[in-house]
């Protein structure tokens, strides 16, 4: 394996400012690891970060959707991680200490060590060795990180979406329980509502709605019924309860919000949501309050509404599964992938929601 004598990384200086830096590579000791970054995949919580919505504490190399081969790694982390020298894996955004008791329980993403202020992507370049983030050509496991291993025959840049497709297993059925029969709503038709099709189609939803809004989206919309939605809706033109009612002839049991920047979507899910169901917010949605929303409704229905904060590792697993497997058309999803050079204009178009592709990731090798 070819490895380069320093890694190569963008670091986001402060917001809205990507720049390339050159980084010594780390020393590796029994307990940790190095991989080669083959892609990074990218998300709201990319383009939040990159515009400051969500600070970091002083500079980073941002980047949580990882995928890279293992190109050092020491005796006890090849047990620790179960992988070897060549092996490809995705990197899980959370560390886990395998020991307090919040690990202890399968709940490390609140690790008393590690928790939401040492992911993936949001530590400080401050802090050694540096390579704690994707958009780089190396990235640094340390004792406490987590791998996903994946097939040698999965394509790398495709592999990016463990992520988002975690994410639509865990918000759209681990979390809500999606049974065998059950009627799902989704709002958003962006990559984790698709995947989020796909999660409630598994699990045996007998009906799938994706809505949207507007001329963006509405290419989505179509993609979406590629991924097997039965029902897609553009709620600028149309009514989605109406549209949901006249097609299955009730409400949903189910409905899943990953919109993001909407401040009515949270109404809408109640709305659509049936009596004793269940409604699911999901990822960050950068505002604050909610139009039109019936807090009586909730009470009336005795919903039950669940925030979903990121994935684990248990979803990312069988995303894997999923990509591997062929089964749902994700290589036909638009991708747009782009060297070092092109990331900050990429992440000004995200952030200003200008950027059409579903599926955008940064090569380092491009
Ligand atoms: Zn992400
Ligand atoms: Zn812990």
């Amino acid at each position: 394996m070819n490895t380069q004598a320093v890694a190569k990384a963008l670091v986001l200086q402060r917001p809205r400012n990507l720049v390339l830096e050159e980084f010594s590579l780390p020393e590796i000791t029994d307990d940790d690891a190095l991989i080669e970054v083959e892609a990074c995949g990218l998300c709201g919580t990319d383009h939040e970060q990159f515009s400051g919505i969500l600070p970091t504490s002083g500079p980073v190399i941002p980047g949580h959707e990882t995928v890279g081969r293992i190109v050092r790694i020491g005796q006890n982390a090849k047990l620790r991680f179960k992988v070897d020298i060549g092996d490809l894996v995705a990197v899980e955004v959370f560390q886990s200490c395998r020991n307090c008791q919040y690990c202890l329980n399968g709940d490390y993403r609140h690790c008393n060590h590690h928790g939401l202020f040492d992911m993936y992507g949001f530590i400080p370049t401050s802090k050694p060795p540096s390579l704690w983030g994707g958009y780089a050509s190396h990235l640094y496991l340390s004792k406490d990180a987590m791998v996903i291993k994946l097939p040698e025959r999965l394509d790398p840049q495709l592999a990016t979406l463990f992520n988002p497709l975690g994410a639509g297993l865990r918000w759209a059925a681990e979390i809500p329980q999606t049974q065998e029969g059950d009627v799902v709503a989704i709002l958003g038709p962006g990559i984790r509502g698709i995947a989020g099709i796909v999660a409630a189609k598994l699990a045996g939803a007998k009906f799938v709605m994706i809505t949207g809004y507007g001329p963006r989206d509405k290419k989505r919309l179509e993609v979406a019924k590629t991924f097997g939605a039965d029902l897609v809706v553009d709620i600028e033109h149309q009514d989605p309860i109406r549209e949901l009612k006249s097609a299955v002839g009730s409400l949903a049991n189910v409905v899943v919000d990953v919109t993001a920047k909407s401040t009515t979507a949270l109404g809408q899910a109640i709305n659509l949501c049936c009596e004793g169901g269940t409604v699911v917010v999901a990822g960050t949605k950068g505002t604050v309050g909610a139009d039109n929303l019936s807090i009586d409704s909730i009470i009336y229905k005795e919903l039950r509404i669940l925030g979903a904060l990121g994935v684990d590792i248990h979803s990312y697993s069988r995303a894997v599964e999923i990509l591997n497997s062929s089964e749902f058309p994700f290589e036909s999803l638009s991708r747009l992938e782009i060297g070092f050079s092109g990331a900050q204009n990429l992440l000004v178009e995200l952030s200003e929601g200008s950027q059409d592709a579903l599926h955008c990731l940064i090569n380092p090798h491009k």
